[in-house]
């Protein structure tokens, strides 16, 4: 399945649950179920994150914005911040 990488954060719980320990909400996943930021998914006793290498966000911005000075003539550019801080596992890695 591409797109689909491993998590990180997580405990495997009996009958294929998982217990997510990335944030505050604790979630814990039966199997085939999402977490309550619908971007975690237990598969089989295991917890993917369906969001890797996503852009969550993009907006166009003056290329000349304050501080910085350059002469592009009013040309716009596009600005995507990283997704993530941390990376997950690749699917199928140690
Ligand atoms: S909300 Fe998402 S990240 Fe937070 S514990 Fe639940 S599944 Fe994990």
């Amino acid at each position: 399945m591409t797109g689909l990488y491993e998590a990180r954060f997580y405990e495997a719980l009996a009958d294929k649950k998982v217990l997510c320990t990335l944030c505050p909400h604790g979630c814990r996943l039966p199997n085939n179920g999402r977490g309550a930021c619908s971007v975690r998914y237990n598969r089989d006793g295991s917890l993917y994150t369906l969001g890797y290498d996503k852009v969550v966000a993009q907006e166009v911005n003056p290329i000349e914005k304050k501080p910085s000075s350059t002469s592009s003539g009013g040309r716009t550019g596009s600005v995507m911040p990283p997704a993530r801080t941390v990376a997950p596992r690749p699917m199928g890695s140690a």
